[in-house]
């Protein structure tokens, strides 16, 4: 399935700010008081189209502030566009998100089916009819992420989590997997099988 997304990162790169409560005219209180925000160094647009594939997985792996500083560096916001990008992404709803997605990751590692809610993240989805067929259009990357997801969910993929206990992440095994790996490979990279085996042979 092909997920056509032009997607844009800041040029300057993000960083992390606390949420300021907004005081209306009324000194009423609005928004969400707490917490931190990712907000764009204020560059150009660098318009780029995400190699969405197993972004997901890489997403999935995102569990603290500054793992989400890294991707959005890398990729771009998860929700705002170019033009609604200076109220910046919420950490702690997009650090949700990235836990849902392990969830869903998780289930496809061999554990229970989760039920989920991602409110808000398909509602947007367009199905464009074209000449290969059905064509998905993802509003954000947030969006075109799940998208691929429950794409690989419902076609089968497997994933595994590695092996090496300080590591843990999740990779994709099997005929389909990129970079390939093989159906029974228990560590994401050389490196971390080989740390994992001298890690066993210096325990008594
Ligand atoms: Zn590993």
């Amino acid at each position: 399935m092909e997920s056509p997304l032009n997607w844009q990162r800041d040029s300057n790169g993000y960083r992390v700010q606390p949420i300021r409560p907004v005081a209306s005219a009324s000194n009423t209180i609005l928004g969400n008081l707490t917490g931190f925000r990712i907000v764009p160094g204020g560059g150009r647009a660098i318009v780029y189209r995400p190699r969405l594939d197993r972004l997901f997985v890489q997403f999935a792996n995102v569990s603290t502030m500054t793992e989400l500083l890294k991707f959005v560096n890398r990729y771009g916001l998860l929700t705002r566009t170019w033009d609604e990008r200076h109220r910046g992404e919420n950490v702690e709803l997009a650090l949700d998100s990235a836990q849902n997605m392990k969830r869903l990751v998780d289930s496809l590692t061999g554990g229970s089916i989760p039920k989920l809610s991602e409110p808000g993240v398909v509602a947007r989805l367009e199905v464009v009819l074209s000449t290969n067929g059905l064509q998905f259009r993802a509003p954000n990357l947030l969006s075109a992420l799940w998208l691929h997801a429950g794409t690989a969910a419902a076609g089968g993929s497997q994933l595994r989590q590695c092996a090496y206990p300080a590591c843990r992440k999740v990779f994709e095994v099997g005929p389909n997997s990129r970079p390939r790996r093989r159906g029974d490979a228990k560590y994401c990279c050389h490196q971390h099988q080989e740390r994992h085996k001298s890690l066993k042979r210096s325990l008594p």
